[in-house]
């Protein structure tokens, strides 16, 4: 038996997480899909041991599911997931948006054009569209960020909602079509916080986030018409 590092166990715990988040957010290993622990060490070439830690982190962050006497599964995103998801977005970001219009300053205002800057670069490849993705997940908690509230930023978090787009986007090819639209909206949520409007700000996330979670859904419910 060969002696290990605490360093050596601890980088095979995040490798083997890192791999079996990614393989999830790409869509490798889909929603639902039974996860057998041993043979999954196997294909990584590790012990039981990191692959179940993993599971543990990953059933925290919502992306696995641990049925005690039936097994452990890749969790599914329904609908109604994302609808509740976005319902709160919508009422979190609203009120960053109200907050900070009030607080934001300008380098915070260039920080978040950077971002649309970003989103701006053409998305061909699957690492193109995981960079989009956090792009877009960075221009929101932007927004988030310049509320100031602590307290809402960790609301937030816990919602891991960019969690569940890329994993719905992992599957629909057409979300690419609606890239001008994202754009656009983008930019009326920037303007209307540099020009320090509230109305206008919550207006302009609630336009983006409906239309947005309209089309996640839409996504979904088409991919089970499929099967
Ligand atoms: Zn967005």
């Amino acid at each position: 038996m060969t002696k290990r590092s605490p360093i050596t166990r601890e980088r095979a715990n995040d490798a083997v997480h890192s791999a079996l988040r990614q393989a999830i957010l790409t869509s490798a290993l889909r929603p639902g899909e039974r996860l057998n622990i041993a043979e999954l060490a196997e294909q990584l070439r590790v012990s039981l041991t990191p692959v179940r830690n993993a599971v543990q982190l990953l059933a925290a962050e919502g992306l696995i599911d641990v049925r005690p006497r039936s097994g452990t599964f890749v969790a599914t995103i329904t609908p109604e997931d994302v609808v509740e998801t976005f319902q709160i977005r919508g009422a979190l970001e609203g009120l960053a948006a109200e907050l900070a219009c009030n607080l934001i300053t300008p380098e915070q205002i260039d920080g978040m054009r950077r971002h649309l800057r970003a989103l701006a670069r053409p998305v061909r490849t699957v690492a193109d569209r995981q960079q989009h993705e956090r792009d877009n997940a960075a221009l929101h908690m932007a927004l988030v960020l310049a509320s100031r509230n602590i307290r809402l930023l960790e609301a937030y978090h816990r919602l891991n909602a960019h969690i569940q787009i890329a994993r719905v986007h992992a599957e629909d090819a057409e979300w690419k079509d609606r890239l001008r639209d994202e754009r656009m909206e983008h930019d009326e949520i920037v303007d209307a916080l540099e020009a320090r409007q509230p109305e206008r700000a919550v207006r302009a996330i609630r336009v983006h986030l409906d239309r947005a979670c309209h089309a996640l859904t839409r996504g979904i419910d088409v991919r089970r018409a499929a099967v």
